[in-house]
């Protein structure tokens, strides 16, 4: 009976901002499906597992506990009992994201998680598939996106090492789950909005 309102788009669309100030506005939880990739990601890495072996990939996740809660109306996730925090956004985590996020024993494992979360609340949920596979029936569906220069402009402006471009072709092309617009969902530029206007124009497609 719970519901999810799933926010799709490619990286630095504005797609973690919208979801949040709609979760806020709505009293709603925000997950940040993206989170959980980087948390896998982290840990794989600071663990030496060679990415590029999926056979390692994949027995690694499965010695991992991975425990996804809220705090306040946001979303946690912990990996044996440590959540890496701002390890999640480093550039090793950045460059290395995608490939993990293409095997699908990974999918499979966090696609589960993120679907629990409807047992306990009602979900603002973003990522790259939250429309297409984990809430493929919700009436509630936007695809976030801006113009690439904007996207590059945004990333600058956080300050963070990140090849953009890279990853959305990569999670573009992926065999699993690609990133693309879901069936039912509504395309948000928000290229020339500001965060109220953009917010206004998401509420005004929820209502529709
Ligand atoms: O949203 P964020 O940019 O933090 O996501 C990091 C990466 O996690 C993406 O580039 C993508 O490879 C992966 N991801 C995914 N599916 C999701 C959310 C994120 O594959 N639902």
């Amino acid at each position: 009976s719970h519901f999810a309102i799933a926010i799709d788009g490619p990286a630095a669309s504005g797609k973690s901002t919208l979801a949040r100030e709609l979760a806020r506005r709505l009293g709603l939880v925000m997950v940040n499906s993206g989170a959980m990739y980087r948390a896998v990601t982290w840990r794989l890495i600071e663990d030496g597992v060679d990415l590029s072996n999926e056979t390692a990939v994949v027995s690694a996740l499965e010695a991992m506990e991975i425990d996804c809660g809220v705090d306040g109306l946001s979303s946690t996730v912990s990996i044996d009992g440590v959540d890496p925090g701002e390890a999640l956004r480093s550039e090793q985590v950045n460059g290395k994201v995608s490939q993990v996020s293409a095997v699908p024993a990974v999918r499979e494992r966090l696609v589960a998680l993120q679907r629990d979360y409807l047992k306990t609340a009602d979900v603002v949920m973003e990522g790259r598939d939250i429309g297409t596979v984990v809430f493929p029936d919700s009436p509630y569906k936007i695809y976030v996106d801006a113009d690439e220069a904007v996207r590059a402009q945004r990333r600058v402006a956080i300050g963070e090492v990140d090849s953009v471009a890279d990853r959305d072709r990569d999670d573009s092309q992926r065999k699993t789950a690609p990133l693309k617009v879901a069936e039912g969902a509504v395309i948000l530029d928000t290229s020339d909005h500001t965060i109220e206007s953009g917010v206004d124009a998401a509420l005004e497609i929820l209502r529709s």
